[in-house]
């Protein structure tokens, strides 16, 4: 067999996918690099394109590129794109859509002047938007629900700039937290529900917005406070002022970005995530103990909640597997089959700490459920005596319809069986699962501040009605994976 090429290491590993990071400062005679930094620090929200629109005061200049943020950017392209404001964007899209069309930040000039944008979130009524657009004579060059925002700035009849961003993001419905840039101004603009983080901070009298706090904790920026939900915050040559234009909504934060996709080192809603991490980890050690020699955490997600789980059970936590943090976007598979290769090449298991042990191994989510059974097997072939998996937050039982990459219904394990198939399916002596109940309990706003769709099922914005036919249609067992993976 040839050697199979191009295999992504970002999606070996079997987890929900954030799509987006997003930066913005104004007032800095160094925005570009800020922002190129910025980005750098947001690298973990998406990682197959990065780039940077600056504004010099007349042009917005544009770059662009799929990959890592180190490799798309030098010395001589951000000199290029100079300015005084700018906006950055890391982005991860699903297969097939990885073009650098969609990759933002994304730049048009219309009546308005230029302006270019950057989103984290996901519109649920984009497709109708687009069609009904599309109808009117608008022509797509992406297939990004963001577009759709600008083609409605564009045709927008108000006289201010941003009377006509308020009047685009009135006939927009699901999650977006945006930096906005004009020749002029930064505009920051989280929708009313305030699904994803956006944080405010400052440094030498500059304004930035980001995704997370750990963005401005790399500039040496301090941190303000959040955008508001529902606020559209303007940053100009005449200082700045703060909007409140759209009916107040239900606040649904994603609970997942405490779970999973927020650095421990961020705060974000306002809360230290390594704090809201390993309160999840004590909370399930009370909820699901386990009769165990040692806690394991699945690196490197799982490392905060096995912390409290350690904790609140007193059983030591040790380092049993070790994750390699250098693989490539692609590499060269082997000709011959390697026992355990496609896990193994992300995470290499401690003999020494496993061995004759029982283990509680700590993650904070099973989705397929295949890698976690090859994470499993491979600590039994370590030589674990028995493997007892905690996870740090409820079963998934529903897809995201708000910014994040998820599987369909059909294909999350724990829509589609219970715990002990669960259990026989993955090999391990047991699982459990945190309680909804303790997943809120964990985070200080309470329950009614959060989004738990993917755990109740239940959305706070209706989801779009022929995608949640289709996703009923398509359930069905899941398949078992070849032998030998
Ligand atoms: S459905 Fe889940 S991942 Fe999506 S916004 Fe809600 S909590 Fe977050």
């Amino acid at each position: 067999m040839p050697p199979r090429a191009g295999s992504s290491a970002s999606r070996m590993l079997d987890k929900f996918k954030d799509e987006c990071g997003v930066f913005g400062i104004h007032g800095h005679r160094e925005a570009s690099r800020m922002t190129y930094l910025g980005l750098y620090a947001l690298q973990h929200r998406g990682q197959e394109s990065a780039g940077i629109a600056a504004s010099d005061g007349e042009m917005i200049h544009l770059s662009r590129a799929m990959g890592h943020v180190a490799d798309v950017f030098d010395e001589a392209e951000l000199t290029r794109l100079g300015g005084t404001s700018a906006i950055g964007h890391v982005r991860y899209s699903t297969a097939g859509e990885s073009q650098l069309a969609n990759a933002q930040p994304i730049r048009i000039d219309c009546v308005h002047g230029p302006i270019a944008i950057c989103h984290n979130g996901n519109l649920v009524n984009a497709p109708e938007l687009r069609d009904e657009l599309v109808g009117e004579g608008s022509i797509f060059q992406t297939n990004s629900d963001t577009e759709v925002i600008l083609h409605l700035y564009a045709r927008s009849k108000a006289r201010a700039f941003e009377e006509a961003i308020v009047e685009s993001l009135a006939r927009v419905r699901g999650a977006f937290s945006l930096a906005v840039l004009t020749r002029q101004h930064l505009v920051a603009v989280r929708d009313p529900h305030g699904f994803r983080p956006l944080a405010l901070g400052q440094l030498d009298g500059a304004w930035i917005v980001c995704s997370e706090t750990c963005a401005l904790d790399l500039i040496g920026a301090t941190y303000v406070r959040d955008i508001e939900p529902g606020e559209v915050f303007i940053a100009g040559p005449d200082g700045t002022r703060s909007l409140k234009p759209f009916p107040p909504a239900l606040l649904a934060h994603c609970i997942f970005e405490h779970v999973y996709f927020a650095r421990p080192d961020s705060y974000v809603f306002g809360e230290s995530v390594n704090e809201v991490r390993t309160s999840l980890g004590r909370l399930l050690a009370l909820e699901a103990p386990a009769d165990a020699d040692v806690v394991v955490p699945v690196p490197d997600s799982g490392v905060c909640a096995a912390v409290g789980f350690a904790e609140a059970s007193g059983i030591p936590m040790r380092m049993g597997l070790i994750r390699n943090h250098y693989i490539g976007r692609t590499f060269i598979e082997p000709r011959q089959s390697i026992r355990h290769f496609g896990v193994k090449v992300k995470l290499n298991p401690v003999r020494s700490i496993l061995d004759g042990r029982r283990v509680v191994l700590v993650d904070d989510s099973i989705v397929r459920g295949t890698t976690s059974r090859k994470i499993v097997r491979l600590v039994k072939s370590a030589g674990a005596r028995e493997v007892h998996v905690r996870i740090s937050c409820p079963p998934t039982i529903s897809p995201c319809f708000y910014g994040i990459d998820t599987p369909r219904r059909s294909e999350l394990i724990a829509a589609t069986h219970t715990i002990e198939e669960i259990e026989t399916f993955i090999e391990a002596d047991s699982v459990r699962y945190l309680s909804l109940e303790g997943l809120l309990a964990s985070v200080n706003s309470g329950r009614s501040a959060y989004c738990t769709s993917c755990y109740t099922g239940r959305y706070p914005i209706p989801v779009p009605r022929e995608e949640d036919v289709h996703l009923q249609l398509r359930l069905r067992p899941v398949v078992e994976e070849p032998a030998g993976e």
